[in-house]
C-alpha cells in the first residue's frame, strides 16, 4: 500500500458537492431541457415516447424518468451513423466509435459542448487522482476512434498538466519517456499498465527511479487485486476511471483516492440501476445493470441508454466531500456473460479467485468449447517466475487448488492448464480473455 499522504483536490467543488437536494433540482431542470432536445429532433425518440403515450411535458422530475423508453446499442446501430443525432451535422465537430469488440461499429457525435462537459469530467478524475498543473501526464490509451486516449488528453491539458500523448504500444519507448521525462501520472488500460509494469522490473527499473506517484486506470474490468499488484509494481495510487463511447467516453465516473468506488458524474449523468430482465429500477446497494441519461450533452443525448455492465451503486457519503454517489467496479456484462452447461459465468468471478492466489500472474484466458454436446471451460493461468521453477508436485497441487477455487466460488468443473510466465498474449489495450470455440 501507498504510504505518500493522501491528497484531497476537488476539480469543480460546486458541482461536485453540492447537496443532494440542489442536485436533484439541477438534474429534473436539465433532463427536462434534454427530453425536449430529443423529443423535438429525434425520430426514434419521438416515436417511442408516442408509443408509450409519454409527452415531453409529462417528464418533470428525476423520479418521471421511469416513464421513458430504453435506448440501446443495437439502436445505435441501427441509427448509424447520423439517425440519432439531436444537433444540426453542421454543430458536430468530433466523432468517436466504440472499438467494436462487441460486434458492429457505432458512433457518436459531439457538439463543442459535449466535448467541453467531457473534458471537464476526466479533468475532475484526473484531479482526484492527485493531478494538477505540476504534473506530468503519458497517455498511453490509443488515440483515435477509440474515447480512452483523446479523453484522457484533453481532460489532462484542461488540470494544465503538461501532457505526453504517447498513445498505446511500443512498450520499451513508452519506459524510456516516462523514465528520462520523469513522468509523474499514467494513464492507459489496467492491463497494459500491468505489462508496463512488468517491463519495467524485466529492465532491471525499480519503481523508485520512476517519478510516478499514481494514475486514472479504465476502459476494461479490473479487480482489487490487480489494483494492490499494480499499485506495488509502479509504486503509484491506482485510481479506476469509468466510461462508454455512448455517454462521452472515460470520465462518466472515477474514483477519489479513497478509493471505496467512482463517483458518478450526476450533474451531467443520472444514473439508475435496473434489473436486466423485468427492467424495473433497483434500490441503492442491490446489483443490476447500469442505465445513464445524458443531461448536459446536445449532439447526440442519451435517454436511459441501457450499458450491459453489471453493478451496485453506494449513496453513502465519502470522505473526500464529493457528494456524487458511487459505483462499485463493474463486476461483468450481461452480454459478456459466459453460460456453461446452463451456469451463468462471469469471468471476473474467475478472475477474483486467480488473483487471491500465490504462484500465479493475473493474466489468464477463458477457453469456452463443446465437445460431444458438453460444454468445457479451460482456464489457461500464467505461472509467476518463481513457481515455474518449482517442482512439479507442488504446481500440480496449485493447479488443484485453483480447480477447487473455482468450483467453489462458479459452482462448475474446469480444466485448469498452467502455462509459463509470459505466454498469454499482452493486449496494449483492453485484454482480450475470453475465447469461445463453440458452435452454437
Ligand atoms: P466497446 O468496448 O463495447 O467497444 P467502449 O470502448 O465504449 O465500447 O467501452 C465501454 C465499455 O468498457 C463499458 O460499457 C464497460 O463494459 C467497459 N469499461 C469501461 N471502463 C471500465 C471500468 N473502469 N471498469 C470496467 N469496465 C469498464
Ligand atoms: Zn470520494
Amino acid at each position: 500500500m501507498r504510504v505518500r499522504p493522501k491528497e484531497n483536490k476537488i476539480f469543480n467543488p460546486r458541482m461536485e458537492c453540492m447537496s443532494r437536494d440542489e442536485l436533484r433540482e439541477l438534474q429534473s431542470k436539465r433532463l427536462r431541457e434534454t427530453v425536449k432536445l430529443e423529443y423535438e429532433n429525434v425520430p426514434l425518440y419521438r416515436g417511442r415516447m408516442d408509443a408509450r403515450g409519454v409527452k415531453p411535458e409529462d417528464i418533470k422530475t428525476v423520479d418521471d424518468l421511469r416513464f421513458l423508453p430504453f435506448i440501446e446499442k443495437t439502436d445505435l446501430r441501427d441509427e448509424f451513423p447520423f439517425g440519432l443525432l439531436a444537433a444540426p451535422k453542421s454543430e458536430i465537430i468530433r466523432i468517436h466509435g466504440s472499438s467494436g469488440t462487441s460486434g458492429k461499429p457505432i458512433v457518436s457525435g459531439y457538439t463543442q459542448n459535449d466535448v467541453d462537459v467531457w473534458t471537464e469530467v476526466v479533468a475532475r478524475a484526473l484531479t482526484a487522482a492527485g493531478g494538477g498543473k505540476d504534473d506530468i501526464i503519458q497517455v498511453a490509451y490509443g488515440y483515435g476512434l477509440f474515447t480512452g486516449g483523446l479523453g484522457a488528453h484533453q481532460g489532462a491539458t484542461k488540470i494544465g498538466a503538461m501532457v505526453l500523448p504517447m498513445s498505446s504500444g511500443n512498450t520499451q519507448r513508452q519506459i524510456l519517456m516516462m523514465k528520462e521525462l520523469g513522468v509523474t501520472m499514467l494513464c492507459c488500460t489496467p492491463s497494459y499498465a500491468t505489462f508496463l509494469g512488468e517491463s519495467i522490473r524485466e529492465m532491471g527499473i525499480s519503481p523508485e527511479e520512476l517519478n510516478l506517484k499514481s494514475g486514472c486506470f479504465g476502459a476494461e474490468p479490473w479487480s482489487e487485486e490487480m489494483r494492490v499488484n499494480l499499485e506495488e509494481l509502479l509504486g503509484i495510487d491506482a485510481c479506476d476511471i469509468y466510461g462508454l463511447t455512448e455517454i462521452c467516453g472515460p470520465g462518466v465516473a472515477f474514483e477519489c483516492l479513497e478509493k471505496q468506488g467512482m463517483h458518478v458524474n450526476e450533474d451531467n449523468f443520472i444514473i439508475e440501476i435496473i434489473d436486466p430482465v423485468t427492467e424495473e429500477p433497483l434500490p441503492y446497494g442491490q446489483s443490476g445493470e447500469l442505465v445513464f441519461t445524458t443531461i448536459t450533452k446536445t449532439g447526440m443525448p442519451m435517454l436511459r441508454y441501457r450499458t450491459r455492465d453489471i453493478c451496485r451503486l453506494n449513496d453513502a457519503p465519502c470522505e473526500c466531500g464529493r457528494t456524487h454517489v458511487r459505483m462499485d467496479r463493474i463486476t461483468g456484462r450481461t452480454d459478456d456473460m459466459l453460460v456453461i452447461s446452463g451456469v451463468n459465468v462471469f469471468p471476473s468471478q474467475i478472475e477474483s479467485v486467480l488473483v487471491g492466489l500465490d504462484g500465479v500472474s493475473p493474466h489468464y484466458m477463458l477457453i469456452v468449447d463443446r465437445v460431444k454436446s458438453k460444454d468445457k471451460l479451460e482456464v489457461q493461468v500464467e505461472l509467476t517466475e518463481e513457481m515455474f521453477s518449482d517442482t512439479v508436485a507442488e504446481i500440480e497441487k496449485l493447479r488443484d487448488d485453483i480447480k477447487e477455487k473455482i468450483k467453489s466460488v462458479v459452482g462448475i468443473n474446469t480444466k485448469v492448464h498452467l502455462v509459463p510466465p509470459k505466454s498469454i498474449p499482452r493486449s496494449e489495450g483492453k485484454a482480450k480473455r475470453i475465447t469461445d470455440n463453440r458452435k452454437i
